[in-house]
């Protein structure tokens, strides 16, 4: 293990120039090396989603609409983040040149790389940004290139031979620095491309590179105390979880729990680095622990994942039958769509799914089972903590909670950390805030 430590801080965290001022604090004062890991300026992604969805659609108008209040929204960021004409001239150079390119892209028949690279330039000018304020607040500092080093296999998997070296490469570049900033989100594919970790990606970004450089800790800086016992956005009183292990928040990053990208817990797990959870705009909150130890044996936090869509297989073929799900598998294969929730009875098997790109040529497949239902507009309600199957009584407290809710499938016993129900969306708030006081009494 190295002594050095990754911290990453998200778009709210560097949307204004006044938070932007505050990240310089925490990192200045925080001893030894350090890699800074930056997401762009908050609304700035989903400001480039739009512009590249109006160049796709080609509304050029909209577009250069976009591009423009953009380009105003970063001039005004910059005269505030620094003071000396020196350094406005800097960052309004950066901001310049990467605005010519986006402007650029009105003049020339759009594609899916164009895209991706629009996709990210929010990082690339955030990260530089930063830098030049670093700079001028006197403290030295060297930006690590994440196209560079961060990649994607032809699976969208991390490369991470490749990240280790490159990184490493990287590093040995500048010898004096203590200091690094990098850019979350955006890599290279397996083509040599510009490409993303998908929306949150910084997260995955901070943990691939803790790992990669056998980190002592991570930090995720946002803008909220850590991971709460519920979901903030749909539940009004929720609360600070102190410790969770790897597996817990694994389970709640995956099924919704938006403070944690959905994978970015499994490289930190598989190098046994400490993530933790904390606050920009109140440091001083111990926030989250994330670790390898297991602690507390009970339900420790709730959270939903919607857009679920739910298939049910009905085939009397199915009863008595061997094999039949393994071929229901091969098609959720074939069509390179996972599998999150399953329950079989003897002659139907219900499962589901969150991403519905392949829907119609899996059902075209699956009709030769039997008779194949869709429900789709649900959510998994998904209750987390060690070992908690084990936990005597957490069943019917669950369920007595959920009393008014239709329950359309159940999952418990598949992990021991896990307990999952599906329900419709509409439910979803009705089902938390019920949750929150059975299990919780809040
Ligand atoms: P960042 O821009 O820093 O990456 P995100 O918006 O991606 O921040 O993640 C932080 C947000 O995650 C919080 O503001 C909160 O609304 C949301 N969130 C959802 N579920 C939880 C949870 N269980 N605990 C804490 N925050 C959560
Ligand atoms: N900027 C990217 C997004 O908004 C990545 C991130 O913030 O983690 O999705
Ligand atoms: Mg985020």
């Amino acid at each position: 293990m190295s002594n050095i430590k990754v911290l990453k801080f998200g778009g709210t965290s560097v949307g204004k120039p006044s938070s932007m001022h505050m990240v310089a604090k925490i990192v200045t004062e925080t001893p030894g090396p350090k890699i800074v890991v930056l997401s762009a300026l908050s609304g700035t992604t989903n400001s480039l989603v739009k512009i590249g969805e109006d160049l796709t659609a080609g509304k050029h108008a909209d577009a250069s609409a976009e591009i423009e209040s953009l380009y105003t929204h970063y001039l005004q960021f910059q005269d505030k983040l620094v003071q000396k004409d020196v350094s406005k001239a800097k960052a309004q150079y950066v901001i310049n040149e990467h605005f010519t390119f986006m402007r650029s892209l009105l003049k020339v028949p759009f594609n899916d790389n164009f895209t991706k690279e629009l996709l990210a330039q929010g990082e690339l000018m955030s990260t530089k940004l930063f830098s030049i304020y670093l700079e001028e607040a006197g403290f030295r500092n060297a930006i690590l290139p994440a196209l560079e080093f961060m990649a994607i296999d032809e699976n969208d998997e991390p490369n991470m031979d490749f990240i280790i070296d490159n990184l490493g490469t990287q590093l040995r570049k500048h010898p004096e620095e203590e200091l690094f900033i990098t850019q979350g989100y955006i890599c290279l594919n397996a083509d040599q491309k510009i490409d993303n970790l998908k929306r949150g990606g910084s997260d995955y970004t901070a943990s691939l590179v803790g790992a990669a450089c056998y980190a002592e800790l991570v930090q995720i800086w946002t803008d909220i105390d850590g991971m709460h016992n519920n979901d903030p956005r749909v539940v009004s009183n929720t609360r600070p979880v102190a410790e969770l292990s790897f597996d817990e928040a694994s389970e709640l990053a995956y099924f919704g729990a938006k403070i944690l990208h959905p994978s970015s817990i499994l490289p930190a797990k598989q190098y046994n680095i400490p993530v933790q959870l904390k606050n920009t705009m109140e440091p001083e909150a111990y926030g989250t622990m994330i670790s390898s130890q297991e602690k507390n044996k009970t339900i420790k936090a709730i959270a939903a994942k919607d857009g679920i869509t739910a298939i049910k297989i009905k085939s009397t073929r199915m009863l008595l039958a061997y094999g039949f799900l393994s071929r229901v598998f091969d098609v959720f294969e074939k069509f390179k769509t996972p599998i999150d929730m399953i329950t079989t009875s003897e002659v139907a098997v219900s499962l589901t799914i969150d991403n519905d790109a392949r829907l119609t040529e899996i059902l075209d497949a699956l009709e030769a089972f039997g008779s194949v239902t869709v429900d789709p507009n649900q959510s998994i309600i998904c209750m987390v903590g060690n070992d908690v199957v084990r936990e005597k009584g957490i069943v019917k407290k669950i369920f007595d909670s959920l009393e008014d809710i239709p329950i359309r499938m159940i999952s418990y016993g598949g992990s021991k950390y896990n307990i999952s129900v599906l329900t419709e969306t509409q439910y979803k708030k009705k089902a938390l805030i019920a949750l929150n006081k059975g299990l919780f009494g809040l």
